[in-house]
């Protein structure tokens, strides 16, 4: 399983990675959600 964090404000999707804040709209970091997906590749 892989972790990805997914920004709620803009879609910014990070992968095994838990940012700060947004890098791409500087939403804060409880604007992300994490999502538990099988593999590292977006779709
Ligand atoms: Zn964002």
């Amino acid at each position: 399983m892989v972790e990805q964090y997914v920004c709620t404000v803009c879609g910014f999707n990070m992968v095994e990675h838990y940012p700060s804040k947004c890098p791409f709209c500087g939403a804060s970091q409880d604007k992300f959600f994490k999502l538990l997906t099988l593999t590292s590749r977006l779709l």
